[in-house]
């Protein structure tokens, strides 16, 4: 991205910074983006006080991602997890979920059912441990109830909403669309979720891949234009982040969950070379006016690479930092404000 387009991205936050603040006072519907390091973990609580927990992030020793969810959930007034959805069964989505089980309650998990290959067994083995008698395998189409916010689910085990939601339509980018073949069978199994509050929606489709996106937008873009967009794959967006899906959902602000050396530059499998171009092609996005990231990408550490650096929540190795979260606030009348849970740097926005 070129220096006078960031200067716009830049500007166009700035311009709404004061809209937010007027409405502080009233119940928000709140997402924090927690680090896990390339992995995910999205807590998102309605303005009802209702939560519901994207992912687990991974399993340490120390059980670092579980610590740092139960951080956020304590920010967010929470003393349980009223919904954990896992969105597929892959040690950074899933590997938190034990340790954090013996953290917070946790009352209801959603999946996309216990199918996997062999190689990823252990891990819905460690899923059923904790959800085994609470558990509901959730289709596309259906709907959680989550007080005034709407929860449209837009994929699960590999079958896609049948239905345009979110105003969707013909997709005019497909003409030129290029395709890639199928790759880890389990990320297409990935349940994906549109949060939809009054103007604001939120794309969350977990690991879901770029012919699973193409799918998706092709030839009518099923879910509309969204407000803020979850990188899938963490930003790793050789396999990911189809400019065909990506563009056609036109993202007013994207939140990248990459680690330092996963995810946004990095490899995707199958693919060796490290790129340089993810990056650039979110910043490329038609109405982009915000990219914020959960680290800088020390895969690809070079600055117009990466977001500003007030607008990226952890900026060194795993050891130096301290695990630091993105939040949005979103207001009813479809402002909001993102914060930098490291320095407190936030930026207003209004829904489209
Ligand atoms: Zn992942």
């Amino acid at each position: 991205m070129s220096k006078v387009s960031m200067a716009s991205v830049w500007l166009a936050g700035l311009v709404c910074v004061s809209v937010g603040t007027a409405t502080a006072q009233s119940p928000t519907f709140d997402i924090y983006w927690v680090d896990v390091e390339g992995g995910a973990a999205t807590l998102v609580v309605s303005p009802s006080g209702e939560s519901l927990l994207v992912d687990t992030g991974w399993g340490t020793d120390d059980d670092r991602d579980a610590k740092r969810i139960v951080a956020a959930a304590t920010e967010a007034g929470l003393t349980k997890i009223d919904y954990l959805v896992i969105t597929h069964y892959h040690a950074d989505h899933v590997g938190g979920l034990e340790a954090l089980a013996e953290m917070i309650p946790i009352e209801r998990c959603l999946d996309h059912g216990t199918n996997t290959e062999e190689s990823n067994q252990r891990w819905v083995d460690a899923y059923l441990a904790v959800c085994r008698d609470k558990r509901t395998a959730i289709e596309s189409g259906e709907t959680v109830p989550f007080g005034p916010v709407d929860i449209d689910i837009i994929a699960s085990d590999n079958r896609l909403i049948s239905a345009t939601v979110n105003g969707g339509g013909p997709n005019p980018l497909c003409a030129t669309a290029e395709r890639k073949t199928q790759a880890s069978p389990e990320n297409q199994r990935s349940v994906g979720a549109l949060f939809t509050y009054g103007r604001f929606t939120f794309l969350d489709l977990g690991d879901l891949n770029w012919a699973k996106e193409i799918e998706l937008s092709c030839p009518v873009n099923k879910v509309g234009e969204v407000t803020v967009y979850q990188t899938s794959r963490h930003g790793a967006f050789d396999d990911a982040g189809a400019p065909t899906h990506l563009y056609a959902i036109k993202p007013q602000v994207v939140v990248v969950n990459n680690g330092p050396r996963k995810g946004l530059g990095g490899t995707s499998p199958g693919f060796t070379e490290v790129s340089t171009a993810h990056y650039d092609r979110i910043a490329r996005t038609p109405g982009i006016e915000g990219i914020w990231q959960a680290h800088r990408s020390l895969l690809d550490p070079e600055p117009t690479h990466n977001t500003a650096e007030d607008m990226i929540a952890n900026l060194g190795e795993t050891a130096e930092d301290g695990g630091h979260w993105i939040r949005a606030s979103v207001n009813q009348d479809g402002t909001f404000t993102v914060t930098n849970g490291r320095n407190g740097f936030s930026r207003s926005y209004r829904a489209r």
